[in-house]
């Protein structure tokens, strides 16, 4: 029997396309390289974070030293949101972002493509299935997924 979150043999995940990936006019490249990978768009959302709203997404980074650095970032401008589905999709969507600092990011990665360094690095990737479940709901809700 299929569970939550699980759509045949796929797998669902979160992405975000970062402020500065954005600002840089990245967005349809980004999109057309998680398209090449293979990944189902279920859901997009393009919007502009509040303060409120980027403090609760990264609420789990709240006692990290770059936290308010973060979402300083995180609501400097338009990001998308994008809900994504494939198969093993969380492990791969973390295998085409790249490692978090961008100027260590594997040759062809989206966060090499398009990332700066390790704040300014293009997208965000969740990083479990758990957490993209979370995730997902804190941009969509049931009724905004599409499938094929
Ligand atoms: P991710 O899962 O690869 O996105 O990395 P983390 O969950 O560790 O961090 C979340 C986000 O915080 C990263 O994607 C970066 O945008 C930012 N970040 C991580 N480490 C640092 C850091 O040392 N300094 C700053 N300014 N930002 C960071």
């Amino acid at each position: 029997m299929m569970s939550v979150g699980e759509t045949g043999g796929m797998e669902e995940t979160l992405t975000i396309i970062k402020p500065d990936a954005v600002r840089a006019g990245n967005t349809g490249r980004i999109i057309a390289h998680l398209e090449d990978a293979r990944f189902e768009i279920q859901a997009m959302r393009r919007m502009h974070l509040s303060r409120a709203q980027a403090e609760a997404f990264y609420a789990v980074h709240r006692e990290r030293p770059f936290y308010a650095d973060l979402v300083a970032f995180m609501t400097s401008g338009p990001v998308v949101a994008i809900a994504l589905a494939r198969e093993n999709a969380v492990a791969h969507l973390r295998d085409v972002m790249g490692a978090t600092d961008s100027t260590q990011a594997a040759e062809g990665t989206i966060r090499n493509l398009y990332g700066t360094n390790i704040q300014n690095n293009a997208i965000h990737g969740s990083d479990s299935p758990e957490n993209a479940a979370i995730e997902r709901a804190f941009f969509f809700a049931a009724c905004d997924l599409v499938g094929r």
